[in-house]
């Protein structure tokens, strides 16, 4: 029986009658509600998107991504939502530090991510077409990203950190 719930505090989504989830959710929980007393509105933890779901999204997103006939809106829209995931993860990266950061400003926020995941990560140029790439970089802009301290960590390509 697969009884999944989603913590009405911290946000995050666990099931129940798995001793392991139990205990990651605390140890996230703790952390998490810890984070947020010091943000405020979207500076908060982000939304937490359960595994299988990521996954699902990762997969039809890059369906879309690969079909000659989706128009450029529909693939720049499948594109940010592989991005969310990634950068997600990435933020979550952050909770399995031995201390968690207090200030935002070691995470990019989700257009600098963006912006600079296309200008630095050869994996991100190769799935995306160029007119979907320009797209998103005038989406990035004009939601004000800056890519200006924004480290890859080699081993996870999908994690960011912000000097
Ligand atoms: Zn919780």
């Amino acid at each position: 029986m697969n009884n999944t719930v989603t913590c009405i505090d911290c946000g995050c989504t666990y099931v129940q009658s798995h001793p392991g989830e139990r205990i990651v959710h605390g140890y996230r929980h703790k952390k998490i509600l810890s984070y947020n007393a010091y943000h405020a509105d979207d500076n908060k933890w982000p939304t937490y998107i359960f595994f299988e779901i990521r996954e699902e999204i990762v997969k039809r997103a890059s369906r879309i991504l690969r079909t000659d006939d989706k128009s450029a809106r529909e693939k720049e829209k499948a594109a940010l939502e592989i991005f969310r995931v990634w950068w997600l993860t990435s933020f979550e990266s952050l909770l399995f530090s031995a201390s968690l950061s207090r200030t935002l400003e070691t995470h990019p926020d989700f257009p600098s991510y963006v912006l600079s995941a296309i200008e630095n990560q050869n994996h991100v140029q190769e799935i995306l077409t160029r007119e979907v790439r320009e797209r998103l970089i005038v989406w990035a802009n004009r939601k004000h990203a800056n890519t200006q301290g924004i480290r890859w960590n080699s081993l996870g390509e999908v994690l960011a950190r912000k000097k």
